[in-house]
């Protein structure tokens, strides 16, 4: 039995909601994020933006230069909260599992639901109709056999879209002469790389996985299975809000005494929190450091910073919290956030906009890989969203742990 899968995505979340709520913004190139005066960037716009360029992500004053009309308003996330659990309960009636991607986007396994594709298509409809209905607003949802091919059709027909892929061949095809970006993982410094060596499309992929594979490693072995419509990930259930803490921990093979080690390991495990905290938008203000030493007894170190949701930050308050306990063997270390508050995340958020600060935190995360690279001789460029799995994080602390 083949899984089912929908993928719903709202279309255009913030703007839209002030939109359906303020009916002068109607039909107005609408932007929502920094205000032109401010250093920041779009968080999302409308579609009537969208016309003059403007898309998410984008300098705000390179919006504002596009288009001086529009209207600039702050992100209201506690209104976007209370929507998204609205919308979220509406989804997660019609399936066994449900996976919160955003405020505004889900996976929802229907295949128990369902029973077949026309089941699936049924409930892809209902979702559509119930969320415009109830919430007034429009979500563009992607039925199929896989989580990619899910996420690929809901963009296919934005906004207020339904389109569906079946089967690894209708996602090869679709797909096959499409720039490789069309493949989600496939970002734009990745990208880069494959035009590098004349990859291009998808079908260039699949007619050179050695190559790709070569120049990409395991990302590229990833790379060349989603080229061929390969994903057999399930959907984990998920609910941000339910989430007290976000956190890692690793168990070593062998007692480690070495602070130091411990100290690079921490930053591998902040790197894995921030990854899990930013996928589904939310960010602590507390950092626990957790420690179980050779006999077996456990501590715990907290800490309230600033609010803090970078690796580099992350990191940063948990060594200080281990220069302070004792320097005993080791044998587990973990690090979590916590106090995931509604306020704290608003207030990140609004960080998070701001580019030069984000710049610095992503110049010192380099500095601190290339420290490690090395320390280790390690080559972690390309490697960094296998790094996010438990196994790979488990060997690569192995591995730093033998050759410390
Ligand atoms: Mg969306």
């Amino acid at each position: 039995m083949p899984q089912i899968i929908i993928h719903v995505d709202m279309d255009a979340f913030y703007a839209s909601v002030e939109m359906r709520d303020d009916p002068a913004l109607r039909g107005k190139p609408l932007i929502i994020g920094s205000l032109p005066s401010e250093r920041g960037v779009v968080a999302t716009c409308s579609y009537e933006a969208r016309t003059f360029g403007v898309h998410s992500g984008m300098n705000i004053k390179d919006a504002y230069r596009l288009c001086p009309q529009g209207i600039y308003r702050h992100p209201n996330f506690d209104k976007y909260k209370a929507v998204s659990a609205q919308l979220h309960a509406i989804w997660d009636s019609y399936a066994t599992a449900s996976q919160a991607i955003a405020l505004d986007e889900a996976y929802l396994d229907v295949t128990e639901q369902a029973g077949d594709w026309d089941g699936a298509r049924r409930i892809a409809q209902l979702i559509k109709q119930r969320t415009r209905d109830e919430l007034q607003l429009t979500c563009s949802v992607g039925l199929a056999y896989s989580k990619t091919a899910a996420k690929t059709a809901s963009e296919e027909k934005k906004p207020n879209g339904y389109f569906e892929i079946l089967s690894p061949e209708a996602f090869v095809e679709l797909v096959s002469d499409r720039d490789v970006k069309v493949l989600y993982t496939v970002g734009g410094s990745t990208a880069e790389k494959l035009y590098s060596i004349g990859i291009h499309t998808v079908r260039d992929i699949r007619q050179r996985p050695e190559d790709v594979v070569r120049l990409l490693g395991k990302q590229g072995r990833w790379i060349t299975q989603i080229a061929s419509g390969i994903d057999e990930r399930r959907v984990e259930p998920y609910r941000p809000e339910e989430a007290k803490t976000i956190g890692r921990e690793l168990t070593f093979q062998k007692d480690v005494d070495n602070f130091d080690l411990l100290r690079d390991v921490l930053f591998l495990l902040a790197l894995n929190v921030e990854n899990r905290a930013r996928r589904v938008g939310l960010r602590g203000r507390g950092v626990t450091l957790k420690l179980t030493y050779a006999d077996m007894k456990s501590i715990t170190r907290s800490c309230s910073p600033a609010a803090c949701g970078s690796a580099a930050a992350i990191w940063r308050e948990a060594v200080k919290l281990l220069d302070k306990v004792a320097e005993r063997p080791v044998r587990l270390v973990g690090v979590s956030l916590y106090q995931l508050t509604d306020e704290e995340e608003q207030q990140l958020r609004l960080e998070d906009f701001d580019e030069e600060e984000k710049r610095e935190q992503e110049a010192e995360q380099k500095r601190l890989f290339a420290a490690l690279e090395e320390r280790y001789h390690l080559d972690f460029e390309g490697h960094l969203q296998q790094l996010y799995h438990m196994e790979t994080l488990h060997k690569t602390a192995e591995y730093m742990r033998r050759h410390h």
